[in-house]
């Protein structure tokens, strides 16, 4: 067995190398570096993709979420209502941009926004919502939808872990994510589900003006070339990742399908375990997995990342700080926020190795060495 790793992305490069390089040396041959026409084809398979109007690739998922904030014309001081629970890039923008991030706790099971923490957060200086589709599932939207469009709040998706997910509304409307929002933001960071071969990321909209906008902001501010309208900044996605992306972008549903059928022999060989609790599969959510991450009670996590480090096993804790105990955070006063489910999951969480190329004998040795780690 070869050494274990937590996303093996040469094994996935090798299964599609003849066309990556044909690809790559193509735009090298071009000298076509930014903005070549793999760019905007990219940008138009992302639309149809997703199932949105507009899509603007950019820099990375970072910038993508900065830009879309950036587009909403928020002042100095306005509420920005984001999970806690989540990856710190979600809240550094709101930072950034000087505005004021206001945490939400995170369902215990599903650890997205809980819609009951979000009504409770809103003020009447919120002026956005970003959920994020944490570990590659869909936020619970309806509820979330329904009461940022009660308040006349925008919804920007942090989707940056869930492209090729789904989520179901409850009149049996099946909407990808990334499709649901006033804006959804991703990543290409090379380890997400859609990723690229360096950093990228992309901003869709089904709001004319919207994208209008975000694009000129990812520009410099400028419709016409030296003719700077606004404020914005420089966020481009390469040719060659957009080269890239779109030999992958054929292979998502196949890549999320891979992901799954991981996530089915691990929650098979877990979900009987009383110490072990497997990811919560919503009724309404098509997870694809960008973390395969148990819940431990009864023993030490800490514990159980370094015995299966011994044994060749490379594991995760996605997040060992909540964004709101961050030291980055501790001017804006939220160290002592009430969110007990996402200070409880910090403790608790642990990610197993999930990619494409898991194999039967590798899931095999991962599952029996962690039973046998717990005893
Ligand atoms: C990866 C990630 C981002 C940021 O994407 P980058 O491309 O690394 O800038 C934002 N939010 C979440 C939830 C992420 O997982």
């Amino acid at each position: 067995m070869q050494q274990l790793q937590m996303v093996d992305l040469k094994r996935q490069y090798n299964k599609i190398k003849n066309e990556i390089d044909i690809a790559i040396s193509n735009v090298i041959e071009s000298t076509a570096f930014i903005g070549g026409k793999d760019v905007s084809a990219l940008a138009a398979e992302l639309s149809a993709y997703v199932g949105v109007k507009h899509t603007i690739p950019c820099a990375n998922g970072t910038d993508a979420l900065q830009i879309a904030l950036m587009a909403l014309g928020l002042k100095a001081g306005d509420e920005v209502i984001t999970p806690s629970f989540t990856y710190i890039a979600t809240v550094e923008v709101v930072l950034l941009l000087g505005l004021k991030p206001v945490f939400v706790d995170v369902l215990p099971d599903a650890f997205t926004m809980d819609p009951v923490s979000l009504e409770g957060a809103i003020t009447p200086n919120t002026k956005a919502i970003i959920p994020v589709h944490l570990y590659g599932q869909s936020a619970d939207m309806a509820p979330i939808l329904e009461i940022a469009s009660k308040h006349g709040i925008p919804v920007i998706e942090d989707n940056a872990q869930a492209i090729g997910g789904s989520y179901t509304f409850p009149d049996g409307r099946i909407v990808k994510t990334g499709a649901m929002g006033t804006i959804s933001c991703t990543s290409f960071f090379p380890s997400k589900n859609l990723g690229c071969y360096g950093d990228g990321g992309a901003i869709f909209t089904n709001d004319d003006d919207l994208a209008v906008k975000m694009k000129m902001i990812a520009n410099h501010g400028q419709k016409v070339r030296y003719y700077h309208e606004m404020v914005g900044c420089n966020s481009r996605l390469d040719s060659i990742q957009a080269a890239v992306l779109r030999i992958k972008l054929p292979l998502l549903d196949e890549y999320c399908d891979a992901r799954r059928a991981a996530a089915d022999y691990y929650d098979n060989t877990f979900s009987s375990h009383p110490m072990l609790t497997v990811p919560y599969r919503a009724p309404y959510a098509h997870h694809v997995y960008h973390q395969y991450t148990l819940i431990v009670e009864g023993f030490d996590r800490d514990t159980l990342h370094t015995r299966l480090a011994e044994k060749g096993i490379p594991s995760m804790i996605y997040y060992p700080v909540p964004c709101h105990k961050q030291e980055m955070l501790k001017p804006y006063g939220t160290h002592d926020a009430v969110l007990p489910v996402t200070n409880a999951l910090n403790a608790c969480v642990i990610s197993l190795p999930m990619h494409t190329e898991l194999t039967e004998e590798e899931l095999k040795y991962i599952t029996t060495s962690l039973l046998e780690i717990l005893g």
